[in-house]
């Protein structure tokens, strides 16, 4: 692999957050696998827009996260593509939005899956071929709600905070290995995730449309403003420079000033 050029996989980068930083790692030169567990037909699109900027290759790869096997396998098909995975960045995740008390199990146990439970998959296999080559990044898309709570989201409050201590184990676990592991916590990005779940919201709350966009996601964001994917794909690239080397168990927001509070 050419000087500066890295293996990045991004799981869950078929739209939203993840298709932001696929695109913006494939057009600064680097070999891009991207994921989702849509059929390749359903998500032609977007790997094309990936492509059409790009100047490395650029991959799209099948699986479903809240599989085990397939979470762990995901690597080993990005590696055997690109003979090597410099840069796993976890994006991948699912929201419901229910009080605790009709919270559907199965939808607990998705959100898990998708989010935690692949993360520490992918992780494990892809940490010893980083630590044989003494170089990697493990970025994690966590979430405000890692650091912070709101009601009606207790399966992926309980999944981000959890994804946020994963975060900080493995940075310990890996620190003298040349690896590093952040997590990125976001506050609201107007975003497919966001957007399915302004009717859950309507009806939990009790409250119109606009008051969901104002009050629940605006609301606790001082800069009233939603974050763009764009500024998330940044700060994942600026994180996988030789610069972030000492930037390791973090868990940074960006978040127009939320956790500020
Ligand atoms: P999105 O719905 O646009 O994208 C989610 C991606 O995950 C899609 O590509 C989807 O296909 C993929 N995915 C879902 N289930 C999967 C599965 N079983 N297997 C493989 N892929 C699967 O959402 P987004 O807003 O871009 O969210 C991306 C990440 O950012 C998530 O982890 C989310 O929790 C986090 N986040 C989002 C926001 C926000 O406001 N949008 C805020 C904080 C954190």
């Amino acid at each position: 692999m050419e000087d500066g050029k890295r293996a990045v996989l991004v799981t869950g980068s078929s739209s939203g957050i993840g298709l932001a930083i696929a695109k913006r790692f494939a057009e600064m030169g680097h070999d891009v696998a991207l994921n989702s567990f849509e059929p390749e037909a359903e998500v032609r699109a977007a790997v094309d827009d990936v492509a059409a900027g790009a100047r490395g290759r650029v991959r799209y790869f099948r699986a479903d996260l809240a599989d085990a096997a397939q979470s762990f396998g995901l690597v080993g098909d990005v590696i055997a593509a690109f003979g090597q995975l410099d840069v796993l960045v976890n994006n991948a995740g699912v929201q419901k939005v229910a009080p605790i008390e009709d919270f559907p199990p199965a939808d607990w146990d998705r959100i898990r899956a998708v989010s935690l439970d692949s993360a520490f998959h992918t992780i494990r296999a892809a940490i010893p071929g980083m630590a044989e080559r003494g170089w990697g990044r493990i970025i994690n898309v966590a979430s405000a709600h890692g650091l912070r709570a709101s009601p009606f989201k207790s399966a992926y409050v309980a999944t981000k905070h959890g994804v946020v201590g994963l975060t900080k184990t493995v940075a310990l676990e890996v620190a003298e290995k040349g690896i590093t592991a952040n997590a990125i916590c976001p506050g609201y990005v107007w975003t497919p995730l966001v957007a399915k779940q302004v009717a859950d919201q309507v009806r939990v709350h009790g409250i119109s449309q606009d008051a969901v966009i104002r009050d629940i996601f605006l609301g606790p964001q001082p800069t009233k403003q939603f974050v763009q994917p764009e500024e998330i794909a940044e700060l994942a690239l600026y994180l996988s420079g030789d610069m972030a080397r000492s930037i390791t168990g973090t868990a940074i927001s960006i978040d127009g000033g939320w956790t500020a509070k």
